[in-house]
């Protein structure tokens, strides 16, 4: 037997101590790191040769302080950047949870109380999106995953030969349509699947930045007259550049007619489906295949958790199927295996920190989550227009584009970096489909204020002079 030595009672006290005084000082700190990374990697290599054990009191100190200063403080109220949100606090139970009893998911038998918590959330959502009862739901690492796992299963279901015998089995090409403003998780899935990235084909949005459906049904009637082979069309809800959402009932529609897979990447958006006021912006949605919504984005917990909803579980089974020789066989009345249904074998209790929140929070608590965040970002809107700034993005959801009407690119990345640097607040600037540029703001976190919107104009004042 093997006994590792004895973790000090203070150990798991001072961990709750750093976390809950970060939490309580985060909003104080600058958001840009203060320590540059090329010095902690020669900390690292001093404090740390694995030679030496290091006591556990001791780690944890330094693993707190190494995230506190070299990270950029993404958990922060000033941090309008990409969909990295604050993790609600009763999330961290669940994760800390989670580590402390580690069920193994790949299987039911092993943990039926951890999947019966997940399915039970799941179904709350599904109901959300308007799927209809049977839809295979499980949760993912992330929404690439998410994406990954939607591209196998229409790839299956349009083409029976290609589980066993692969793409090489098709007379043609296959395809599948995104917008050019959608995510370019479809371009890394494409390439690892074998398609390569010239399947994944951009179509033309409108002065929107949502998918044109006319163009998206003109690539595909192209496409079969080039002897390829259309099999997918992803609508997405909330796109990361600009928070677009494209018409989905006319891409359903596009894809009823002309029989692709009809799947819409909701990583982002989805959460907008959690109050009643956002919701009918994304009617359609129930029409899909499949669906991809991140609880690490906007429902605002830890990393990674993402779900993937898929309407015909047999087309799951049909890519992630196997027999072995060393899994017990499942007993009675559950349901299939998760590992013969998903992408992932061994996985994490993903779902517990979503359970939780929600349970936590309440459907009326997420609702008020995301109507304050949507109300936010209208506010910021209203301050922008104020000061002079040209709104350049339309959406309900709180993600705004800005520039000053005779900003160039240059100057938007300019004032972009500016802003990162100083560590007051955090906004990047996103490239626009006529060439030009704008400052992209998100509201990602629940805690900002007005004050915090003040500062933000205040700072893009300043840079802008
Ligand atoms: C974030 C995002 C993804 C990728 O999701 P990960 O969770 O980062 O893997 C895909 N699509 C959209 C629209 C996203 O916003």
């Amino acid at each position: 037997m093997f006994s590792p030595p004895d973790l000090s009672p203070e150990a798991f006290d001072r961990v709750r101590d750093l976390v809950r005084r970060h939490w309580d000082e985060l909003h104080d700190l600058s958001i840009a790191p203060t320590v540059d990374p090329r010095r902690l990697r020669l900390q690292l290599r001093e404090r740390f040769d694995f030679e030496q054990p290091v006591g556990a009191l001791e780690l944890v100190n330094d693993v707190a302080s190494m995230l506190r200063e070299t990270g950029l403080q993404s958990t922060h109220r000033r941090y309008f950047g990409l969909f990295n949100p604050p993790a609600l606090p009763v999330t961290t139970l669940a994760d800390a949870l989670v580590a402390g009893f580690n069920p193994q998911l790949a299987v039911w038998a092993h943990s039926p109380a951890a999947h019966l918590i997940e399915q039970h959330t799941l179904e709350f959502l599904r109901a959300r999106i308007g799927m209809p009862e049977g839809t295979a739901a499980h949760f993912t690492s992330g929404g690439q995953e998410a994406n990954a796992t939607a591209m196998a299963a229409a790839l299956g279901a349009a083409f029976p030969r290609v589980p066993d015998e692969g793409v090489r089995a098709l007379p043609g090409a296959p395809v599948l349509y995104v917008s050019e403003q959608g995510h370019h998780s479809f371009q890394k899935v494409a390439r690892q699947s074998g398609l390569g990235e010239s399947a994944v084909r951009t179509v033309a949005v409108d002065e929107r930045f949502r998918m044109a459906p006319e163009a998206l049904r003109a690539a595909i009637v192209q496409d079969r007259r080039s002897g390829r082979l259309p099999f997918l069309a992803v609508g997405t809800a909330g796109t990361t550049g600009t928070g677009a959402i494209d018409p989905l009932p006319e891409i359903a529609s596009v894809c009823r007619q002309e029989e692709l897979w009809f799947h819409v990447d909701a990583a982002w958006g989805g959460t907008a489906l959690l109050s009643p006021g956002l919701a009918p912006a994304l009617d359609g949605i129930e029409r899909a295949d499949s669906v991809t919504w991140d609880a690490h984005k906007w429902l605002s917990v830890p990393v990674g958790a993402g779900m993937s909803f898929v309407r015909r579980p047999e087309s799951l089974a049909r890519m992630f199927h196997v027999d072995t020789g060393y899994v017990p066989p499942p007993s009675g009345e559950l349901p299939a295996e998760p590992y013969v249904g998903t992408a992932q074998w061994s996985r994490r209790f993903i779902g517990l920190k979503l359970f939780m929140a929600l349970a936590w929070l309440g459907a009326d608590g997420y609702r008020a989550l995301v109507d304050s965040m949507a109300a936010t970002g209208e506010r910021l809107r209203e301050r922008l227009v104020d000061a002079g700034w040209e709104l350049v993005n339309e959406t309900p959801l709180p993600l705004v584009c800005t520039r000053r009407p005779e900003m160039g690119p240059d100057a938007v990345a300019d004032i972009a970096r500016r802003l990162q640097e100083g560590g007051r607040v955090w906004v990047s600037s996103v490239a626009l489909p006529d060439g030009g540029a704008a400052i992209r703001a998100c509201i990602t976190s629940y805690a900002t204020t007005d004050a915090d919107l003040r500062v933000l104009v205040e700072e893009l004042e300043a840079a802008a002079r």
